[in-house]
C-alpha cells in the first residue's frame, strides 16, 4: 500500500486551511493538497503554500479509512483522502482563495478552532 499523502518526514510540516491535511512544504509544492487543489493551486507555486497552509495546528488524526471513521465524521473530514489530518489548525484563507471556493459552490469552514 503506498500512500503519498502521509508526510515523508516531520520537518516542515504545515496543514491546509481548507482541509487540514498534513504534509510537508515540499509535498504541497509538488502535488498541492489531494483534496483542495482544484481551487487553491498549490501545486508547483510555493507562495500559494505558504498562503494556504499553516505551520500553527494542534493534534493529528490519521485518516485511512474515512468512510467508516467516527473521527472522520467528527472532523467533518470522512469526504477526504487518506492521509494525516491536523485537529485544529490556526490561520485564514487569503479572501481571494475563499471567493473561489464559493465560486465553486464549496463552503469553507475555518479550521480554527480557538475562534469558536
Ligand atoms: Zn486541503
Amino acid at each position: 500500500m503506498s500512500l503519498d499523502t502521509i508526510p515523508k518526514d516531520l520537518r516542515h510540516l504545515r496543514a491546509c486551511l481548507s482541509c487540514s491535511l498534513i504534509k510537508n512544504v515540499e509535498q504541497f509544492e509538488n502535488d498541492g493538497c489531494e483534496n483542495c487543489d482544484e481551487f487553491l493551486h498549490m501545486k508547483s507555486d510555493r507562495e500559494k503554500v505558504f498562503v494556504c497552509t499553516s505551520n500553527n495546528f494542534d493534534g493529528m488524526i490519521s485518516l485511512m479509512s474515512p468512510d467508516d471513521s467516527w473521527v472522520a465524521k467528527w472532523q467533518r473530514i470522512n469526504r477526504f483522502n487518506k492521509g494525516i489530518y491536523a485537529i485544529s489548525v490556526s490561520g485564514k484563507l487569503p479572501p481571494v482563495a475563499i471567493r473561489d471556493m464559493k465560486n465553486r459552490g464549496i463552503s469553507y469552514k475555518s479550521r480554527d478552532n480557538s475562534t469558536r
